[in-house]
């Protein structure tokens, strides 16, 4: 049905909380909010913003931000737009998925039609037009090997465009939408290619042991991923005690090999006998580390916290809150855990998350990539 609906400008909430739009649960309100149902909708948001003088602010399922305390004054436009659509083509089926459909009902679409390439990735929270932006990953799979084409609607002329998986630049946790097109666009859509075949056996070692020697379909895959994760509350689960997270708040840093070095002298005392730091090759011949067992090493054990906020009682990557809990006591205590790998190991975790309606110079220590 059609049924006319009030131009967008008369869909503007104001001073929207966005806390509960979060999965952290903290920060202010929105001076604006309103939902795009379609591309029209799109580019009527980015117009009234400058209309009105505010900037626009995309905010999906919120699985992945830090909105500050203060809130943010600006336009936030949740890209809404619903459907699903598929083809066959040659060897695949092309899936076009919008921006609003959550990912992991796109997961189980596929997997329960026999599709494979994204049942690893089984269970993460937020919306399909999210995974573009940090190239979402997990257990050993991530969406640029399988993002064929990106919808987007150019946010300073208004127009839609198609980019190539070659024109997202994507990498780890990497994609053109976090550095030089950042800001530039709001994704409608997304052209994935999945596989009819049987899945590849996962690489993942955690995951290639829980499935053990038996030859897995995709469905048993992504079922086995939910499981593993559930362990490590990385499923959203309300019931959860750990449930409040934004998933893992710092990436796996990279490092050089001479970096390398340094840091063997520097972990070798806190190593068992026979153990070796987890390390992994990473992009461009570098070296990727696993953020999770140098805070373990730091001295920051599961479950440790301050007041409100700590990390995950079973999973040292997440930072999860408690009701009343601040966005700033969140950086603050990301910062202690920051500061406390460097001081040990010489190595500066970065966080993945994107913080929301912060002053730059508040937060410049701890975006900034060294
Ligand atoms: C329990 C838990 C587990 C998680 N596990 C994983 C994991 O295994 N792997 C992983 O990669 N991530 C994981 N995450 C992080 C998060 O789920 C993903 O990054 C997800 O893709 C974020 O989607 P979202 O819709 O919630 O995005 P949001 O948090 O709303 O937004 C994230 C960023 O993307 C931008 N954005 C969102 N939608 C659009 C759009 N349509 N156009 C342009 N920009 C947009 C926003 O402006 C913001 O900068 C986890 C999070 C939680 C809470």
């Amino acid at each position: 049905v059609t049924a006319a609906r009030a131009p967008l400008g008369a869909r503007l909430r104001e001073r929207a909380p966005l806390a509960p739009r979060t999965t952290l649960g903290v920060g202010g309100s929105a001076r604006f909010a309103v939902e795009a149902l379609d591309e029209a909708d799109v580019v009527e948001a980015l117009s009234l913003a400058r209309e009105r003088g505010v900037p626009l602010v995309v905010l999906g399922g919120g699985s992945n931000v830090l909105v500050a305390d203060e809130g943010l004054d600006a336009i936030v436009l949740r890209p809404a737009l619903r459907g699903i659509e598929s083809r066959d083509e040659g060897d695949h089926v092309i899936v076009t998925a919008m921006a609003g459909e959550p990912w992991d009902g796109l997961v189980d679409a596929a997997v329960t039609r026999g599709l494979s390439g994204i049942e690893c990735l089984a269970g993460i929270p937020g919306d399909i037009g999210a995974t573009p932006i940090q190239n979402v990953g997990a257990y050993g799979q991530e969406v640029a090997q399988t993002i064929r084409r990106v919808r987007v609607v150019e946010r300073d002329t208004g127009a839609v465009r198609e980019l190539s998986a070659a024109e997202c630049a994507f990498g780890y946790r990497d994609s053109v939408f976090k550095r030089q097109a950042k800001d530039r666009f709001v994704v409608v859509a997304v052209e994935f290619a999945l596989s009819p075949g049987a899945p590849e056996p996962p690489r993942y070692s955690e995951l290639a042991t829980a499935l053990g020697a038996r030859a897995a379909d995709s469905a048993t895959i992504a079922r086995t991923v939910r499981e593993l994760r559930r362990k490590k509350s990385m499923l959203l689960d309300p019931s959860d005690e750990n449930a409040r997270s934004a998933g893992s708040f710092f990436t796996n840093p990279t490092i050089d090999t001479a970096a390398l070095a340094a840091l063997e002298e520097r972990v070798a005392p806190v190593l068992a006998a026979g153990e070796a730091m987890p390390r992994w090759p990473g992009d461009g011949g570098r070296v990727k580390l696993s953020a999770a067992w140098l805070i373990e090493r730091a001295g920051f054990a599961k479950g440790t916290r301050d007041g409100l906020v700590g990390l995950s009682t079973r999973h040292t990557l997440a930072i999860v809150t408690r009701a009343g809990a601040r966005a700033a006591d969140v950086l603050a205590f990301a910062r202690r855990v920051r500061d406390g790998v460097l001081e040990r190991f010489g190595v500066r975790l970065v966080p993945e998350p994107v913080f929301l309606g912060f002053e730059p110079e508040a937060i410049a220590d701890l975006v900034a990539s060294g």
